[in-house]
């Protein structure tokens, strides 16, 4: 089974993902995460991509395709593509490798999903997410690592992403629902709600 999960940035793909992976060996591909271990890593692409991300941008198709590529490369088995396709030229391109069974739609208003960005949390050594009411201090609840605000968590940022999600990556429910694969889910529910939502619609036992 191959999915996609779309949803404005904050709507909980990462949470869900999380809460996914307890359940079902999927491979996760997720193109935001793919990049920033470039960047980690001080690759070429890496350096390329750090700047364009910080503003809130989508790399080209070609550099954004040749980590999706190579993650799927690697997979073995199901397939869920979290912030990606993002763009029709790379919803064109998934086309063209693999058959895409479920669009999971997290759809969420933007002023919720801004006041849960301003508040999130990430774990700089394991990616771990919480939000700034949940905790004390700035110590990781998983790993004890240290938590820091998202380098793209800027308000500036965060406007021009979700200005690329509503021009760029909107078209794609349209193109979906007309395919029949679409499910829409409420993502302002809690992360367990959309979670047993999400199991619904996947049709898989949660036990
Ligand atoms: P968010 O959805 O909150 O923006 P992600 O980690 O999914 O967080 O993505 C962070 C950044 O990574 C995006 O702003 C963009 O620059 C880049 N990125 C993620 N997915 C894609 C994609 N499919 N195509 C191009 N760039 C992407
Ligand atoms: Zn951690």
């Amino acid at each position: 089974m191959q999915i996609v999960l779309i949803g404005i940035q904050g709507s909980g793909k990462g949470e869900l993902i999380k809460n996914l992976s307890k359940i079902k060996d999927f491979t996760y591909v997720s193109v935001g995460a793919l990049f920033r271990q470039e960047i980690a890593k001080k690759t070429a692409l890496g350096k390329f991509v750090e700047p364009i991300m910080a503003r809130g941008d989508l790399p080209d198709l070609q550099t954004t395709m040749k980590v999706v590529n190579k993650a799927i490369k690697k997979s073995k088995g199901d397939l869920v593509f979290d912030g990606f396709p993002r763009t029709t030229e790379q919803a064109d391109a998934l086309d063209k490798i693999c058959k895409i069974d479920k669009a999971i739609y997290l759809k969420l208003n933007k002023s919720v999903a801004k006041k849960r960005l301003l508040n999130r949390l990430t774990c700089v050594n394991c990616q771990h997410i919480t939000s700034k009411n949940e905790i004390k201090n700035l110590i990781c609840p998983v790993c004890g690592g240290k938590l820091a605000t998202r380098h793209d968590d800027t308000p500036a940022s965060i406007d021009q992403r979700f200005k690329v999600f509503e021009e760029v990556t909107m078209p794609l429910i349209a193109r979906y629902k007309k395919q029949g694969v679409l499910c829409q889910v409420d993502a302002s529910k809690t992360i367990q709600e959309v979670f047993e939502e999400v199991l619904k619609v996947l049709n898989v036992c949660n036990n």
